[in-house]
């Protein structure tokens, strides 16, 4: 059932008394809401029926973990919105004016599942302008972190937890550098989301998200975060082999998004034809090598997991692709050029990563991003 439905069950339960059974699960963030109110442990919450399209509104701070997401594109407003629903104190913050004048004048739109919601979330461009904040999640692009980081500083006091579930290698190393690895909190993620334009999100999938210690440890601030992550109906995981799971992820995304951009294939395509497909074995099998030197762990063969996610998001278009459709820059520095790069350091020839970051880099050139 989606979350609008519970919208509309939530307005029917805000003009009726609410009874016991309608605060049972699954009633999910709507009732959580509604139970936080009933027991005067949050600021009033105003949710109002408008078809076609539902508005709801959160206004105050009644959570402790002050949440601040620099980056809210496609999956800071998806990560943003969700909280926001759960009644979490967020902020969203992005450099792109339009699309935050258009979430902050009437709200941000989020599809999901054929449906559309407005959420009320706290949008601004000038990130000074929040106070500190508990926890800051990076969802800017790879080659945006650094200055989203700098940017970022004046949120920190001395426990903020700095979270990125950004793609690719080497984000967390990028922000430890300016913030101190103490506060440094590395994930990965598989919802996916797509920008359909100013204020306007589409979650396009779902799938489990993981956090963890850098040092693999299990604290007390993880098991926080992936509650209040859980509530907003993202499901959390504590982990202590994060590092593991970013290559996981990694793997994926070096085996698809180069391949669907230069080929303007969708997902699925990839595996339809056996020159794409050799491609596809050959780009995971030099980046395992690397793997393997560096010491990561994985279950089973990643080339197998890489297929499988290719014949799951046949009819999708990787990120990469859609970079490419738009000319834009990619992030492939952090993907392909990334292992690249490790593989240099260790002397191991990765001569298919090296020649598809090539032609990556190339195109950006040609699109005036390089
Ligand atoms: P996006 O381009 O939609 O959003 C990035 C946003 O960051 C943009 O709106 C941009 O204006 C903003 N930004 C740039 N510099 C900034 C700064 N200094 N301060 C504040 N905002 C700034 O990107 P996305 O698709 O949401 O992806 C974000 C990250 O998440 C990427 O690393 C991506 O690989 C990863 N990711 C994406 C998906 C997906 O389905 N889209 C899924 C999992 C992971």
């Amino acid at each position: 059932m989606s979350r609008f439905f519970y919208l509309n069950l939530k307005f029917f339960i805000l003009i009726k008394p609410v009874t016991k059974t309608a605060l049972t699960p699954p009633l999910s963030r709507y009732s959580f809401s509604v139970a936080l109110e009933k027991k005067g442990l949050s600021p009033p919450l105003s949710c109002f029926f408008n078809q076609p399209v539902l508005i709801c509104g959160y206004s105050g701070t009644g959570d402790k973990m002050k949440t601040v997401i620099m980056g809210a594109g496609a999956m800071g407003s998806l990560f943003g919105g969700l909280l926001t629903l759960s009644g979490r104190d967020v902020w969203l913050v992005d450099i792109w004016k339009e699309h935050i004048d258009a979430i902050r004048s009437r709200g941000l739109t989020l599809e999901e599942k054929g449906k559309a919601g407005n959420i009320h979330v706290n949008a601004t461009t000038e990130v000074a302008s929040i106070g500190k904040a508990d926890l800051v999640l990076f969802f800017v692009k790879t080659y945006q972190t650094e200055k989203a980081v700098s940017d970022a500083l004046v949120l920190q006091k001395e426990d903020t937890v700095f979270l990125t579930l950004q793609n690719g290698l080497g984000n967390e190393e990028t922000i430890c550098k300016r913030v101190g690895p103490r506060n440094v909190v590395l994930g990965v993620t598989n919802h996916g989301a797509t920008l359909l334009g100013p204020g306007h999100i589409r979650h396009a999938g779902w799938g489990k998200t993981d956090i963890g210690e850098l040092d693999g440890t299990e604290t007390d601030r993880l098991t926080e975060i992936a509650q209040v992550f859980r509530k907003a109906e993202i499901e959390t995981e504590v982990s202590s082999n994060i590092h593991d799971l970013v290559w996981a992820k990694l793997f994926v995304n070096i085996g698809m998004n180069a391949l669907t951009a230069l080929t303007g294939f969708k997902n699925g395509q990839l595996l339809d034809y056996p020159e794409t497909l050799r491609l596809m074995e050959a780009l995971v099998s030099e980046a395992v090598e690397v793997a393997k030197r560096k010491g990561v762990r994985f279950e089973g063969n990643p080339f197998d997991h890489v297929r499988a996610v290719a014949e799951a998001t046949r009819q999708n278009r990787s990120s990469m692709g859609q970079d490419f459709d738009y000319k834009r820059r990619t992030e492939i520095d952090a993907i392909n050029g990334a292992v690249v790069k490790e593989a240099a350091r260790m002397g191991i020839p990765v001569p298919y990563n090296q020649a598809i970051t090539d032609l990556v880099k190339a195109n950006e050139k040609r699109f005036g991003q390089g």
